[in-house]
């Protein structure tokens, strides 16, 4: 685990993720794997000031009391909601791309601010094989959670269809699916989408962008999503890696709403 610098004005303090059910009160309670890091890496020890995040958005300052054989018990001084957290929730509907890109691709996510990944499986995904990998993107969310000071754990879905992907965002404010070879009703994201949805929604909380797979979205696809309310937009004349749209997609909405 990298030493990271948390608070400004403090010394570098480390992180660590533990589940709600082991805040209890003023006390938080670290085990199995956070465990062994703090005990046998970073060897820490009692009275060493920690910060712990609860995943949900709860961020706790407190200090080690004991160090006992197979768990630390902590006391809590000070607690922060949400901090450095985007205000705006954006969900990624992702297309399957090979194991290591999509590993990729929840790291960068989750560290600029991703709220919620979906995996989808396409009409052009070209296998399934990444999918056994869920338990290990959920890992890898929650180093990239602690790296980058997050204290909200990006839920990431089980893989799901298409049609069911768009259901799961039904409701949000603003929805998008990014398409390289659309040309007709052709949109850029910052100058044209914003500016259009912010004419019916003063405030956007929610957004949703789905991104294709290396094959991309079929017409069809384009089609039903459009008839489901989603924009369809351009990230530029140059095409990008399905995991590089993502990203690029994410950055606008975050910076658009004033988050990066
Ligand atoms: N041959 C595919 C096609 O043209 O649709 C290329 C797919 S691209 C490698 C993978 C996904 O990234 C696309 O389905 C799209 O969602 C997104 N993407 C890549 N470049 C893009 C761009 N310039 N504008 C919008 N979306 C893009």
């Amino acid at each position: 685990m990298k030493r990271i610098t948390v608070l400004p004005s403090q010394k570098h303090i480390e992180i660590f993720y533990v589940k709600p059910g082991d805040i209890n009160g003023d006390n938080f309670i670290i085990k199995g794997s956070e465990f062994h890091h703090a005990k046998n890496v970073l060897r820490m020890k009692t009275g060493d000031q920690i910060i712990v995040v609860d995943g949900n958005g709860n961020e706790y300052i407190g200090m080690i009391k004991e160090m006992q054989y197979d768990r630390i018990v902590g006391s809590i001084f000070k607690t922060l909601l949400k901090p450095r957290e985007p205000v705006l929730e954006v969900s990624i509907i992702q297309g399957l791309i090979k194991g290591n890109r999509f590993k990729y691709f929840v790291e960068k996510a989750t560290e600029i601010g991703v709220r919620k990944i979906i995996p989808v499986y396409t009409e052009r995904s070209l296998s399934m094989d990444s999918v056994k990998d869920i338990k290990h993107w959920e890992n890898t969310a929650i180093s990239a959670m602690k790296q980058s000071g997050r204290s909200v754990l990006p839920e990431i879905s089980e893989v799901c269809s298409f049609k069911e992907s768009l259901e799961k965002v039904e409701k949000c404010d603003i929805k998008l699916i990014a398409h390289s070879k659309f040309k007709s009703g052709f949109k850029s994201l910052e100058s044209s989408v914003i500016p259009e949805v912010r004419k019916h929604k003063s405030v956007i909380k929610t957004a949703a962008v789905a991104v294709g797979p290396e094959g991309g979205f079929t017409a069809d696809e384009i089609k039903y999503a459009k008839t489901n309310n989603f924009f369809p937009i351009n990230l530029g004349e140059r095409r990008l890696r399905s995991e590089t749209a993502s990203i690029v997609a994410l950055t606008i909405l975050l910076f658009s709403e004033g988050d990066l």
